[in-house]
């Protein structure tokens, strides 16, 4: 059976050589003949897998001997929601509301201190990312999320926070694009969008933001412990980790960011140049914030979604239901998702075009 055309939002794609040598080595880890599942996460071929995974993550982000401490953790992005103001909010913080992962982020926050929206698009259904706002003064962190994987729309420049340290949200953008990552103070990422199964999180932390607030931090929730542990406190999520790694060496043999990211704007561009061009459709989002990674778009005449919806289903295409905020279609377009897969999409919309 050929592989469906999986636009799935998150849980989604990895490339196939991931899935191929994970599901071997859940039989025979490199010859062992021990599945990776049941070997010690203390024995010394697991350490190397986390210490290959987390040295992986910042070598692909360039943050190598810059002070960053790449960590695998638990708990998916939403743990981190409150885990940055549990280790970084002393007063006052500042968010971007820029989306739904966005204010959950803000409510979590509020648990810990002041979470003062400092932008928001929510009054247009988060249909752009706000520009042009200050950024007040004497504020513990700001908070922002690079790309809004339910609305798709990403942020293509960040803000310039000067001495506040800069957090992102990058669970749905990780390891797709170029950016320079030695602005951010925090970066975290479910690892279930980019990088491999759920149940890891990637955080990168620069160590000096760390250990300046007053409250005392659970071992569970506190950086600086999984920083000394090296992610290793308690068991670590060890399939998620080793796909993870797995993923993060596909990416270095296919030219990391850098060539990803040319692929990736390639994809975008096909898909959106067709949503602009067909009669029957139209982008959710403001065009200059149209994002690499989910593209958003409606059916002018909501009535013809039947027809629609079994067009693509035919063409063997997975996943592309509008999340219930937004309706419509979402297409997903991750590091492992082909340009062939984008061509099947687009050639579906051109005859559904065609046949109206
Ligand atoms: C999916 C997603 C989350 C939630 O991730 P979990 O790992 O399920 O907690 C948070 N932020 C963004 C940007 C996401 O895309």
């Amino acid at each position: 059976m050929e592989r469906p055309h999986n636009f799935s939002a998150g849980p989604c794609i990895l490339p196939l050589e991931v899935f191929e040598k994970a599901s071997q080595s859940v039989i025979d880890l490199d010859g062992s003949g021990l599945s990776v599942l049941e070997i010690s996460h203390r024995s010394s071929a697991f350490v190397e897998v986390m210490e290959k995974a987390r040295s992986l993550a910042l070598e692909h982000l360039n943050l190598e001997n810059k002070g960053y401490k790449a960590l695998f953790m638990q708990g998916g992005a939403s743990m981190q929601f409150l885990m940055t103001a549990y280790n970084l909010l002393e007063t006052k913080a500042g968010y971007l509301d820029t989306g739904t992962w966005a204010s959950n982020a803000i409510k979590e926050a509020r648990h810990f201190g002041d979470a003062e929206v400092v932008a928001s698009s929510k009054e247009s259904n988060y249909n752009f990312i706000p520009k042009n706002f200050s950024i007040p003064k004497g504020l513990d962190y700001l908070h922002c999320t690079s790309n809004n994987t339910i609305y798709g729309t990403q942020m293509k420049t960040f803000p310039n926070s000067e001495e506040t340290p800069l957090i992102c949200d990058m669970s749905s953008d990780i390891f797709s694009r170029e950016i320079d990552f030695s602005q951010f103070g925090l970066i975290y990422a479910g690892a279930q969008k980019n990088m491999g199964p759920a149940g890891a999180t990637l955080v990168v932390v620069k160590e000096d933001i760390l250990g300046k607030i007053s409250r005392q931090i659970p071992s569970m929730m506190n950086y600086e412990v999984f920083i000394k542990k090296e992610s290793m406190f308690n068991t670590p999520p060890v399939f998620s980790v080793y796909v993870s790694m797995l993923t993060l060496e596909w990416l270095s043999r296919n030219g990391g960011i850098s060539a990803i990211e040319k692929k990736n704007r390639a994809k975008s561009e096909l898909i959106y140049s067709e949503i602009d061009r067909n009669s029957l459709f139209e982008g959710f989002t403001a065009k200059e914030d149209r994002s690499m990674m989910n593209a958003t778009f409606t059916l002018k005449d909501d009535k013809l979604a039947p027809k629609f919806d079994e067009l693509w289903k035919s063409a063997n295409i997975n996943g592309l239901n509008g999340h219930r905020s937004v309706g419509g279609y979402r297409a997903s377009m991750y590091n492992a998702l082909s340009i062939e897969s984008v061509e099947v999409l687009v050639d579906v919309m051109k005859h559904f075009e065609n046949t109206i």
